[in-house]
């Protein structure tokens, strides 16, 4: 028996993104900055983007984290850019955390194509480049895959 999300909904109907969807980071770092919020970091992350700025876990931690009320969180600048944005580009890009390798591919993002186009207007990656099939966005959902780049 799976225990990944289906694509189907209970109506049988396919979702709206069926044919499937566009997607290539151009790496403008327009998500990385300029509205505060939550960027999840696990463990194994943590001891990996720590090892990679050359720091112990604890000062990582002490420098870039924040606790918050489901774990670990990067911390932000004044102006709310991510902590690990410099010059307009991510640090730490081919390791960055498991939340931003999935992007645009979130649930809230897929609710409807209003709310994907919507999201569009920030991203100039998004409905561009590289094509993600159904299968594919399926397994990023599923925590299977996530978005190259
Ligand atoms: S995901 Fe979109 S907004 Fe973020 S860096 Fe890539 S193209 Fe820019």
């Amino acid at each position: 028996m799976s225990t990944s999300r289906s694509s189907r909904k209970p109506s049988g109907k396919a979702p709206w993104y069926k044919d499937g969807l566009r997607f290539s980071c151009k790496q403008c770092g327009a998500c990385c900055s300029g509205k505060p919020g939550y960027v999840w970091v696990n463990d194994a992350e943590i001891t990996g983007i720590a090892a990679r700025l050359g720091l112990s876990r604890e000062d990582f931690r002490d420098k870039y984290l924040k606790l918050t009320y489901r774990g670990y969180s990067l911390t932000e600048k004044a102006n709310y850019d991510c902590i690990l944005l410099e010059n307009g580009k991510c640090l730490v890009y081919d390791i960055r955390p498991r939340q931003c390798r999935t992007w645009p591919f979130w649930p809230e993002n897929l609710r409807s194509r209003g709310h994907w186009d919507e999201e569009a207007r920030g991203c100039p990656g998004m409905n561009e480049g590289m094509h993600f099939p159904l299968s594919e966005i399926e397994d990023i959902l599923a925590g299977r895959s996530e978005t190259v780049g």
